[in-house]
């Protein structure tokens, strides 16, 4: 072993930044920092990236300086393959970035690459739907919404937008597009709102299946009243350049066609031999979120799958339970190597803490569930329920940035908001 620890984390979203920031300013190892984008972006804002009521640039935190701050080094770079017995991860590098591959040598390993979407085979959908599962996609989404809205600004063409998936990415995308378009009536179209048809389409019974029957019946009904036609029960079959075949042969006509439903774990996950996945891909990994097969291998955030030891459960895949996951891991690392541990050391289990769920349809309604305990509903109560929401992403920026910054950040952003254009075409 090198005469410091080498922990190469390869992801820098929700967990992987969060970790690197921590270990790196902990100063105990060499750590480094790949990832296939040279900024993080906070993946549960993305759907206001893509419906342009929020604006990235703002938003992203540069991985060279959070490295340079925080005592990390980044590398630019695509995952590709590990080499267990070696243990050395091999990076495909974008020519602009520098050598067309790197080779990093490790002791421990962090991956933590998140996820996908599910398309689950559905014939058409990746030759035709849009998928947000990264800021280069929200931004494609959100180019392709512009050039359908300006041809329509002073046509009197229908605008149809059909999303696939009724949990709270489809239902918070789908608010936010209504929002989005909403302001945009401003910008010289004002019947532009009933010209849009969006339809939202969920297989199950009812949306948000994740919260409260209570909650669905609510948000079904704000959707409902903001135009939005939900189907339920409604299982798509196929997807092509005019819309979507459903099982029963019906079909849903749309223009601009979004994907967002299911998660799977990043196929690059099946090139790492020898390590046990889930159904979904994903790796699977003990108490300690070590993988089963490889300690020196840990695995966090969406691209794990992990029972939790206590209730047996599988931790969800979302920010909170990355998060909660990441701040463990970093903690107890740290404290093992306070110790004089090694990486070998074997960490506490990991629990995770229910922390409750929050679903915010933009500026109409939002809900979030603590325990057995549901709040939030109407528009006042609802601002509960979306500051919520706004916390858990303001806490990961203090995190990131320390007190000082973080709040500063914030304030800036509030201040932004009352300059900036409500909705940007640009
Ligand atoms: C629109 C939307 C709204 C959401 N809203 C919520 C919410 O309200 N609350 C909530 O708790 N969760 C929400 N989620 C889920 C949440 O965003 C994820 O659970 C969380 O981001 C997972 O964190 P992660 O660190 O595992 O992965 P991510 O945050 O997705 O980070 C993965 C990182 O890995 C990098 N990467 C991927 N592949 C490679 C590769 N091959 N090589 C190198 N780097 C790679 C990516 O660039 C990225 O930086 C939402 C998701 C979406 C899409």
């Amino acid at each position: 072993m090198a005469d410091k620890a080498r922990i190469v984390i390869i992801g820098g979203g929700v967990a992987g930044i969060e970790v690197a920031t921590s270990l790196g300013r902990g100063g105990k190892a060499e750590v480094v920092l790949a990832d296939r984008s040279l900024s993080h972006v906070w993946k549960p804002m993305l759907h206001t990236f893509a419906a342009g009521t929020a604006r990235p640039d703002r938003q992203k935190v540069d991985f060279f300086a959070q490295a340079r701050r925080n005592g990390f080094r980044f590398q630019p770079g695509t995952l590709i393959g590990v080499d267990r017995p070696a243990r050395r991860v091999r990076l495909a590098v974008e020519a602009a970035q520098g050598r067309p591959e790197a080779d990093l040598a490790y002791d421990l390993l962090v991956l933590a690459i998140g996820s996908r979407a599910n398309d689950f085979g559905t014939p058409g959908v990746a030759e035709h739907c849009l998928t947000i599962d990264d800021l280069t996609e929200a931004e494609s989404f959100h180019r392709q919404l512009r050039r359908h809205l300006l041809a329509r600004l002073d046509s009197p063409e229908m605008l149809e937008v059909a999303i696939v998936g009724g949990g709270a990415t489809g239902v918070e995308l789908a608010a936010e597009l209504k929002h989005a378009i909403n302001l945009a009536s401003a910008y010289g179209s004002p019947d532009l709102p009933r010209r849009l048809r969006l339809t939202l389409i969920e297989s199950g019974p009812r949306l948000l299946p994740a919260f409260p029957e209570r909650v669905s019946r609510a948000a079904a009904r704000t959707l409902s009243d903001l135009a939005v036609e939900v189907r339920t029960g409604a299982m798509v079959t196929g997807a092509d350049a005019s819309g979507y075949t459903l099982k029963d042969g019906s079909r849903i006509s749309a223009g601009l066609k979004v994907w967002a439903a299911g998660v799977k774990a990043p196929d690059v996950l099946g090139a790492v031999e020898g390590l046990e996945r889930s159904r979904i891909g994903q790796l699977v990994v003990g108490p300690d979120l070590r993988t089963t097969r490889d300690p020196a291998i840990v695995a966090l955030g969406d691209c794990a799958s992990q029972a939790d030891p206590k209730t047996g459960k599988s931790v969800p895949a979302t920010a909170q339970a990355a998060r909660q996951q990441a701040q463990h891991f970093a903690s107890h690392l740290g404290r093992a190597w306070a110790r004089g541990d090694t990486v070998a050391t074997a960490l506490p289990p990991f629990h995770y803490v229910e922390k409750g769920a929050i679903v915010s349809l933009a500026d109409f309604n939002g809900w979030g569930t603590l325990g057995r305990y549901t709040f939030g509903g109407g528009r006042l109560n609802g601002l509960s329920a979306r500051l919520t929401h706004d916390l858990l992403y303001r806490q990961h920026q203090i995190g990131l940035y320390g007190p000082l910054r973080g709040t500063m950040t914030w304030i800036l952003d509030d201040l932004d908001h009352l300059i900036s254009p409500p909705v940007s075409l640009d």
